[in-house]
């Protein structure tokens, strides 16, 4: 995959990554929604080594459903949401796609916690997860 590019709405944090995504898929949780500010959050799993992050990133940490905590860093400037970090999987960071320079270079192939998917989010062709993507 080419490099994948971002930045928070006022440009004090940027990012940049040359993994592959382990997997690109939404996040239907609450506390997706709570974080990104709309239906779900847009997730780009990588390795955290493999992601560059600059500038004054921000980090709020609430347990997730594993009971572990899941931190959720933000630019402190704007508010934008950059990404993700389940505890629960050690060393992966969950990029929000939104974030990226061109969001269409990630295309999601799954939907997790689809239990609290707002009713009117109909996509096809998804893999859908009631909760996580696989038993904790
Ligand atoms: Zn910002
Ligand atoms: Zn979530």
């Amino acid at each position: 995959m080419a490099e994948l590019n971002g930045g928070c709405l006022c440009g004090a944090v940027r990012y940049t990554t040359n993994a592959v995504p382990e997997f690109v898929g939404l996040c239907h949780c609450t506390d997706c929604q709570k974080h990104t500010g709309s239906a779900f959050a847009i997730m780009v799993r990588l390795p955290k080594t493999a992601l560059q992050i600059q500038g004054p990133i921000k980090t709020f940490s609430k347990l997730g459903d594993s009971g572990n905590p899941i931190l959720r860093h933000f630019c402190p400037e704007c508010g934008s949401s950059i990404a993700d970090e389940p505890t629960a999987r050690p060393g992966m960071i969950n990029l929000n796609a939104g974030t990226l320079d061109d969001p269409s270079l990630v295309v999601p192939t799954l939907e997790i916690y689809c239990d609290s998917a707002l009713p009117w989010v109909q996509l096809a062709g998804m893999q859908r997860f009631a909760r996580t993507l696989r038993p904790v």
